[in-house]
């Protein structure tokens, strides 16, 4: 077993020792078969949330009403949820309800997919109802039961039957792929907070292409936000071919593509709950992409840029128009480097010395003298030493 099973071991032990049943489940096992870097370690239990408090000293509720503890375990935290099986299903989203159960065999079988469904004790031993291994072989994801009952039950399962094509490179078996086309429009009845994450994942997948060609096939795509009327833009980010870029270049790329009015950007990045740091970072990327579209890079438009900026634009340039040069980032890099100052502060003079040599007081001149002087030491017309800059100044007032 991997290290990361080996150093929770010991708290199912305990659990065990108390006289219940504790596995690892979810998406951990799955990862951990298919040879894959592991995260969080999740466990499911027979034991309820009171009975895992009374056994662990240092536990945090998150959810007890829906069967989770924290616990901390040598500076680790884990995740223990109690068996449960989920009826009563309300509005097409979670369920009204959760019931405790002591099976494991209920507690997989709600569970999304089969590759979800599979659970393994602290020996390594694989306990598999569904088959879960077998379509971890075939490489396909398949729900627990019968597709249309499960997605009704809680439609955000179809956003993440697609979100695991992109970071699995898996395909979606044909009744569950069926269902897909059928049940989209329960999507509107999940909230977009729970729809976004779940996006934000297939964007960041290896496989992004094909899990978004199955959002425009099964139709999925109509009721996602802003996406109803664009289907002919989607494609054409679906088209684009990149790696590597970190899920805010992800988004710029897909208002680019979407050819969103500049007063369109920000309403439809809150129609789906980013939020407004998350929002903010995004358009501001966006300018320096239309900017970049159409001029090289100077040295000014570096320095207001900033390099992270920068790298995102020029990633996004490369994708947009496949004039990718490899090295060019480096090259960037250099050239920003080499700015004489990279923030505003860093300029040897301030307003006051201005005030002091005009002998005038302060005003909107000020502030526009600092920015010609910054200018001019941005692209090296004027040395960053404040008696040069006072040189300058006097030169440029007898001229
Ligand atoms: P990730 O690697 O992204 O964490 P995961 O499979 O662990 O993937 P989680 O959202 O962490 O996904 O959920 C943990 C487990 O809980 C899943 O593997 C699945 O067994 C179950 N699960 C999660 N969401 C649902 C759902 N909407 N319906 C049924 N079971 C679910
Ligand atoms: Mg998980």
């Amino acid at each position: 077993m991997i290290q990361a099973f080996q150093v929770a071991a010991p708290i199912l032990a305990k659990i065990e020792e108390a006289g219940f049943e504790a596995y690892f489940v979810g998406g951990s096992v799955r990862d951990y078969l298919l040879n894959k870097d592991i995260h969080d370690v999740d466990i499911a239990t027979s034991a309820t949330p009171l009975e895992i408090k009374s056994i662990f000293p240092k536990t945090i509720d998150v959810g007890i009403e829906h069967g989770t503890v924290v616990v901390l375990y040598e500076n680790q935290s884990y995740e223990i949820t109690t068996f449960r099986s989920e009826s009563d299903y309300e509005d097409f989203r979670r369920p009204a309800e959760v019931q405790f159960i002591r099976s494991l065999i209920e507690d997989l079988q709600r569970r999304d997919f089969t590759i979800n469904a599979i659970a393994m004790n602290r020996n390594g031993d694989i306990i598999d109802p569904f088959n879960g291994r077998d379509a971890l072989e075939r490489r396909m994801i398949a729900t627990v039961g019968i597709a249309k009952e499960r997605f009704n039950e809680d439609a955000l399962r179809m956003m993440r039957a697609v979100r695991f094509v992109s970071q699995l490179s898996f395909s979606i078996e044909s009744s569950t792929f069926s269902a897909l086309s059928d049940y989209g429009g329960l999507l509107r009845e999940i909230a977009i907070e729970r729809i976004s994450t779940e996006f934000e994942k297939l964007l960041k997948g290896t496989n992004r292409k094909q899990a978004l060609q199955i959002l425009l096939e099964t139709e999925i795509y109509k009721y996602l936000p802003g996406f109803d009327t664009k289907k002919d833009k989607l494609q054409m980010f679906v088209d684009l071919s990149d790696s590597n870029l970190k899920v805010e270049e992800l988004w710029v790329l897909l208002i680019y593509k979407l050819n969103l009015a500049k007063k369109d950007i920000e309403p439809f990045l809150k129609a789906w709950k980013l939020s407004m740091k998350t929002i903010k970072g995004i358009e501001k990327i966006f300018s320096w992409l239309e900017y970049r579209m159409n001029h090289e890079w100077t040295l000014e438009s570096m320095y207001y840029a900033k390099i992270d900026s920068i790298f995102s634009t020029e990633k996004l340039y490369n994708v947009l128009t496949g004039q990718g040069n490899p090295n060019n980032l480096d090259d960037l890099k250099q050239e920003y480097e080499s700015l004489p100052i990279k923030e505003r502060n860093e300029m040897d003079i301030t307003g006051t010395d201005l005030m002091e040599w005009f002998q005038l007081a302060g005003g909107p001149w000020v502030k526009e003298k600092l920015e010609s002087i910054e200018k001019a030491i941005i692209i090296g017309e004027i040395e960053n030493r404040k008696e040069t800059i006072r040189e300058w100044l006097m030169r440029c007032n007898l001229s």
